[in-house]
């Protein structure tokens, strides 16, 4: 018989002895439990067989763990000696598997995806307990709901999360793409309900899943997430790639997403700020005004910082040469960072935030103002 609330992973799992004291036995399972053989994070050859090393970067109160051939990387609980990472590896990520499939439950287009076989998430909650965080963050970010008996549209949908349908193909981006193919009556269900059901799992992969074992992934409240997912315009071909910016000036560094772009000059800062919540609202697709102003100390004399209240989410409107750019803050610091720390800082964060599978981000001097610095990167969505 085989259960998909066991690890598929074996015995043959190496784990370092302080990784699994930091996690307790509990955590530990729930870790095992949420990772499956795919491939190597070093390599990117398959561990369908033989021994997996398992290694947790560790950064103050977030994880990241992945699987890994021992001859490639050896157990490791890699914090630093508890004062934050000193090394990371920069190519985590780079070869995590991600599974779908999907299916129509009562004229309802349901995707079940599993983002990582590979890598998981760990975070320390208000207890300093470590816990198994990718699906939990996942849903809190987009506002997703546990998962559970199937709910029906109208449904709020997730946000942040955003869907195109070609001929045979449905991406679903958030903001980096899975593509799926799931065939044509999946896709006509899209469209005729402008949208689908996403059931995102760390349970889900890929074999042995007969209804009854689909329903059960579905209905898990902590290990599934389940959100809806509108469809909207497809963009016109050759429409350009999402930007990402690093801003820095005296006040502060920021990196993030660049969702619009003012090529007024002259607006001042309060004027640009207002204009930066409308674009805001619209596309993260925010319910209702609910942003707070001064969430931070970081205002300076030109930029301005605002924040969603209910999702927590943050955006800084910021000048440059050529116009305004309204950002939405992956992380920030309250200080200016220094050129050394600098890509290797924002490619983690682009890394983490963007959840998975992105490549190497290069960053290139954007038109900079008095006022501060701007780097650009356009990272093109992956979709292999
Ligand atoms: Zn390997």
């Amino acid at each position: 018989m085989f259960n998909t609330e066991y690890p598929a992973l074996g015995d043959d799992v190496l784990v370092a002895k302080e990784m699994a004291e930091r996690l307790g036995g509990k955590t530990l399972s729930d870790l095992l439990h949420a990772l499956w053989r795919g491939d190597c994070q070093t390599c990117g050859s398959s561990l369908i067989s033989g021994p997996i090393s398992v290694y947790a970067e560790i950064m103050l109160v977030m994880g990241h763990v992945s699987l890994h051939h021992p001859t490639c990387q050896v157990p490791l609980w890699n914090d630093g000696d508890g004062g934050g990472v000193i090394f990371c590896r920069p190519s985590l990520g780079d070869h995590v598997t991600y599974l779908h499939t999907s299916m129509i439950v009562d004229g309802i287009p349901i995707v079940l995806l599993n983002v990582s076989l590979e890598m998981a998430s760990l975070s320390l909650d208000h207890d300093d307990k470590w816990y198994v965080s990718n699906v939990p963050l996942f849903r809190d970010y987009h506002k997703m709901f546990p998962g559970g008996p199937i709910p029906m549209p109208p449904l709020q949908p997730a946000v942040g999360i955003s869907l195109e349908v070609s001929e045979d193909a449905i991406d679903i981006r958030s903001p980096q793409t899975w593509r799926i193919r799931p065939g044509a009556q999946v896709i006509d269900a899209v469209r005729r309900n402008g949208g689908l059901l996403l059931a995102i799992s760390s349970m889900y992969h890929g074999q042995h899943m007969t209804p009854h074992v689909v329903n059960k992934v579905l209905q898990h409240p902590e290990r599934t997430a389940l959100g809806w997912i509108s469809l909207r315009a497809t963009p016109a071909p050759g429409a350009p790639a999402a930007e990402y910016a690093i801003y820095r000036n005296r006040h502060f560094t920021v990196a993030g997403l660049v969702l619009a772009r003012n090529r007024r000059v002259d607006m001042a800062g309060e004027e640009a700020k207002e204009w930066g919540k409308g674009r805001a609202r619209e596309f993260d697709e925010l319910p209702a005004p609910s942003f707070i102003d001064h969430p931070v100390a970081y205002d300076d004399e030109l930029s301005r910082w605002f924040m969603d209240a209910i999702s927590l989410g943050m955006y800084v409107v910021v000048p440059a040469a050529d116009g305004w750019r309204l950002i939405k803050s992956y992380s920030r610091f309250g200080e200016r960072l220094p050129d050394t720390e600098l890509s290797e800082w924002a490619g983690r964060v682009m890394q983490r935030k963007s959840h998975h599978r992105m490549a190497a981000v290069e960053w290139v001097a954007g038109p900079s103002s008095n006022a501060g610095e701007i780097m650009l990167s356009h990272v093109l969505p992956s979709d292999s």
